[in-house]
């Protein structure tokens, strides 16, 4: 039986950066420390590129349809890839390029709207033509390197622009290995992945050669972002941090929910932007609930990604260990009580105990700031003004949720969120085809569906009289 040989880039040839295991906290293989200087070949390439990929709308479909074979041939080593250096379970690997494969077909097959006629009234006839922008930048981070990254590239190949891509020096990897499976099905420096540091990503960001730079990140590099692509005057879509509440609703049946808004807050180890980082409990329900989740924290399965059965990873890298362990003895010197874990695990690699907070001040650094781990600080409110008020008394607004049994009133509840996309009784999940926008601090721009394809196209406008006038 011929044994399966997992597809993987060649080893970096020049200057290289380690990528460690944070299961293990060991080093495991390299990927190219790449310089801002080399930037000027890559993106004078992508132009060239781009001159033939933006023309024609059925290659480009043709293409980004393969693309998404390609990913889902190469899926089981991608996968495992993204495993070893990202450290979430290897379920949530292989979903992560599922949802990679089902973006490039998405975009794939939503295509470029036609020319759009306009009028005033006027006898004029003027008409929309949607073309493409030139050379994208994408910078992305560390939690969803492949997922994040799809959601950059296919909007932006299939809107017919080029793109280089830079993922986060913790999870080269698999993006590289992404790019070497997608460059089978796409002409040459249609995609360029680039990997390197903190100065590689500011000189892509404010390259002269790049129309658009899409990042997502924390909220401080998002501004040094935004202030470097204003050198270039280039378009900037930023996808920022979060700080999600959630509200329980007094009709709530905590037994029933219990287990869904545990993982609506720990998947990924609670490495998610639009994860459920503060919880709002009725006082009523305060101790059921706090017990409810301490239950199910302490018995969730934490280990290696590749070991069968877990279900919580290592957090993913040394400095996310050290905000995570930072917030959470700041809290419990602020007079927070662990109801579950609070502490590291005392084994090689970067596992934190899965950790609920209960009697949290609510002017404590793990209720204010984003902790970005397997954290969740849960405060109980006298009155559903209350909860609501302290819910939106935050600079971000990306997601929030309700839960209660009367959807109805769960609904209207959520409408009072000041974020951009409301949950009733789930939180986190998103549809292809919806638009997904942060507010206040959380983002600039819209992505997802339609309008992520929009982000990548601008409006060419031809403007001429009436038939029979001149
Ligand atoms: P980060 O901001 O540290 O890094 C993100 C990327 O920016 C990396 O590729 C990094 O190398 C690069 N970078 C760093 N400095 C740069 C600079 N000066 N110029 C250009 N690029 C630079 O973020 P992170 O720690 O990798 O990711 C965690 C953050 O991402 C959290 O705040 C999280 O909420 C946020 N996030 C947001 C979303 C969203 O969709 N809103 C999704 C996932 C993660």
């Amino acid at each position: 039986m011929a044994t399966h040989q997992p597809r993987r880039v060649p080893k970096p040839t020049g200057a290289s950066f380690t990528v460690t295991d944070p299961a293990t906290g060991e080093a495991f293989d390299e990927a190219p420390d790449q310089q801002g200087d080399e930037l000027d070949t890559v993106i004078g390439r992508a132009h060239e590129a781009w001159r033939g990929w933006r023309t024609d709308p059925e290659t480009r479909t043709t293409a980004l349809l393969a693309a998404g074979d390609a990913v889902e041939a190469a899926g089981a080593d991608m996968a495992v890839l993204l495993t070893r250096e990202q450290g979430k379970p290897l379920a949530e690997s292989y979903a992560e390029v599922a949802r990679t494969a089902a973006r490039l077909r998405y975009y794939a097959q939503l295509g470029v709207p036609g020319p759009q006629p306009i009028t005033d009234g006027r006898p004029v006839r003027s008409e929309i033509r949607w073309r493409s922008l030139g050379p994208v930048a994408a910078i992305v981070p560390w939690n969803f390197p492949l997922q994040i990254a799809s959601a950059k590239l296919a909007p932006a190949l299939a809107a017919g622009n080029t793109m280089v891509l830079k993922p986060s020096p913790f999870t080269p990897l698999a993006t590289r290995l992404l790019g070497s499976v997608l460059s089978a099905a796409l002409p040459e420096d249609v995609l360029t992945v680039v990997t390197g540091h903190e100065s590689l990503g500011a000189r892509l960001a404010s390259h002269p050669g790049i129309r658009h730079v899409t990042f997502t990140g924390s909220v401080s590099t998002g501004r040094a972002v935004a202030r470097g692509a204003a050198s270039s005057l280039a378009r900037v879509t930023l996808e920022l941090g979060g700080n999600d509440a959630a509200i329980l609703l007094e009709d709530v049946d905590v037994e029933r929910i219990a287990d869904r808004l545990f993982w609506a807050a720990f998947r990924n180890c609670g490495q998610v932007c639009m994860a459920v980082k503060r919880l709002y409990a009725p006082a009523r329900l305060y101790d059921q609930v706090v017990e409810a989740l301490a239950q199910r924290a302490k018995s969730a399965v934490v280990g290696a990604g590749l070991a069968p059965g877990t279900e919580l990873g290592p957090v993913s890298n040394v400095p996310q260990l050290a905000r995570i362990e930072r917030c959470t003895s700041r809290a419990l010197a602020d007079g927070a009580r662990a109801a579950a874990g609070g502490h590291r695990l005392a084994r090689p690699g970067y596992f934190f105990a899965p950790t609920i907070l209960a009697d949290v001040p609510p002017a404590s650094a793990v209720v204010t700031q984003e902790q970005f781990g397997p954290v969740l600080p849960v405060m109980a409110y006298g009155s559903l003004d209350e909860a609501v008020v302290a819910a939106n008394d935050t600079g971000f607004g990306l997601g929030g949720s309700v839960w209660g049994t009367d959807l109805d009133e769960a609904a209207a509840v959520a409408d009072r969120l000041e974020c951009g996309t409301a949950w009733v009784n789930h939180h986190g999940e998103l549809s292809l085809a919806q638009p997904f926008a942060g507010i206040k601090d959380s983002g600039v721009g819209v992505a997802g569906g339609p309008w992520g394809l929009q982000g990548n196209l601008r409006p060419f406008v031809v403007h001429r009289p009436e038939e029979g006038r001149r």
